[in-house]
């Protein structure tokens, strides 16, 4: 039997990772977060210094790849565990302006063909549904204002040390939208079949028990 594919696709801060991994872990598909292998690339890119010209020819040699250890996500930069170190707010930034460039998608494409063909998925990103997996069988546009998510990413942040603004955190947000939506290449933006999901005002429960209902519906409870 073919394997089901669930697309999410969003802007920056939507929560589409948490809401998703758990919506996965109800409903047993794995959770592949996308926006980590452009973070990956953007970590090897900025570790070695490669020039904006050069980064074509030097995807070959990066090496990204993801492992699920015990159900959970894990990219690696050839044997390097590098899950964490790619969430810091240069790398994405660098992730942002990078995933622009139409090498890199096309060098990341093929591996998230290839998951979502071997496995049940939730897969998340900015060109899921649009392009990645364009018969998924269910496609959820996940958004909300950016001074919400914007709040949210700094609810987040602030019990670290070195929290950066509400202001700037915003500005990062309307910066990154702007890239996303308006790159040449694999632009975000909702697919005329996805179901939007606006979740400004609505809980992290709520707002899974709203995805899994959408998905349910449409696929059916005998092959969640
Ligand atoms: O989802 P996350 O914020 O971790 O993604 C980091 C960056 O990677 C995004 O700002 C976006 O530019 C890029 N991305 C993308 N396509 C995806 C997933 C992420 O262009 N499918």
């Amino acid at each position: 039997m073919s394997t089901v594919n669930i697309a999410i696709d969003g802007p920056a801060g939507a929560g589409k990772s948490t809401i998703a991994k758990m919506v996965s872990a109800k409903l047993g598909y794995i959770y592949v977060d996308t926006g980590a292998l452009y973070r990956t690339i953007a970590l090897y890119i900025s570790e070695n210094h490669i020039a904006d010209e050069d980064i074509e020819k030097s995807l070959p040699g990066a090496d990204v790849s993801l492992r699920f250890i015990d159900g959970a996500q894990r990219v690696f930069l050839g044997d390097r565990d590098v899950s964490e170190l790619i969430r810091t707010p240069e790398i994405s930034m660098e992730a942002s302006r990078t995933s622009a460039i139409p090498a890199v998608r096309e060098y990341l494409f093929g591996t998230q063909q290839k998951i979502a063909r071997e496995n049940n998925v939730i897969m998340d990103g900015r060109d899921i549904g649009t392009v990645v997996l364009p018969d998924a069988d269910v496609k959820i546009f996940l958004t909300a204002s950016p001074e919400e998510r914007a709040m949210r990413r700094y609810k987040e942040l602030s019990a670290k040390p070195n929290c950066p603004c509400y202001e700037d955190i915003l500005c990062d947000i309307i910066e990154r939208d702007y890239n996303d939506m308006h790159r040449a290449t694999a632009p975000l933006k909702q697919a005329e079949d996805a179901v939007l999901v606006d979740t400004t005002h609505l809980t992290l429960e709520e707002s899974a028990d709203e995805m899994i209902r959408i998905i349910t519906e449409t696929v059916g409870e005998e092959r969640k």
